[in-house]
């Protein structure tokens, strides 16, 4: 089944170049113009992700990715101007999955998307043995994770954090090393874009995010797995 976007953009040529590429790309495309519009399809029109522009009429984007997360998780994708640096991680820490810098290749926003896509979980009952016989349990094989038998909603993103953290139990990974491992080469961004991330994946895996027991920080280093 096609995966749809919604594309919330009020510069028409870059909102029509966006639904093209993403069409081009095996998507469901669809575009709103302003902010009301864009958060009245990002709520009733089920997208599986939205490329969300921070600057729009009426409503800006922060406060259509406020009123969006009040009542969806869907992945966003903030489309950020270069100047405005605070704006990417402001857009990070109000529950942005990622943003991307205008002007932004075709290619990387088609990474980004893909990036971002909430994979879609296992029915409960393919859950394998063993995921019912430990407390977390990341399925290699089925590119999921399962929590005391559950699956877990986690994005590409976090499922890569996960897996390349939990690859070499106890090894602390630096920031730039998560950054080069799972963002990729091309992606120039703020660490602290991982910082959110992990963050929010450990709002899922953890039992008590504040005190982790799986994802731990070390100190001025970096984030290390513990095997449980
Ligand atoms: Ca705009």
């Amino acid at each position: 089944m096609k995966k749809k976007i919604l594309v919330v953009e009020d510069e028409r040529t870059i909102a029509d170049i966006l639904v093209f590429n993403l069409e081009r790309e095996g998507y469901e495309a669809v575009s709103a113009g302003d902010g009301p519009k864009g958060l009245k399809m990002a709520l009733e029109g089920e997208p599986d992700l939205i490329l969300l522009d921070v600057m729009l009429p009426e409503m800006d984007g922060f406060e259509v990715l406020r009123q969006v997360r009040e009542k969806s998780r869907v992945p966003v994708i903030m489309l950020t101007a270069r100047e405005e640096e605070t704006d990417k991680v402001d857009a990070l820490e109000m529950g942005a999955d990622d943003y991307i810098t205008k002007p932004f290749s075709m290619r990387e926003l088609m990474a980004r998307v893909k990036a971002n896509i909430r994979r879609t979980a296992p029915a409960e009952a393919e859950a394998p043995e063993a995921a019912r016989e430990s407390e977390l349990m990341i399925s290699q094989e089925q590119n999921a994770v399962y929590k005391n038998g559950k699956p877990l909603d986690l994005s590409m993103r976090e499922y890569d954090i996960l897996s390349y953290l939990s690859a070499t139990p106890g090894r602390v990974v630096t920031r730039e090393e998560l950054m080069e491992k799972v963002w990729g080469y091309e992606y120039y961004g703020d660490l602290r874009a991982v910082d959110v991330a992990i963050r929010r994946l450990r709002e899922k895996i953890e039992d008590e995010p504040a005190q982790p027991k799986y994802i731990i920080t070390k100190r001025g280093m970096g984030y290390y797995y513990d095997k449980q």
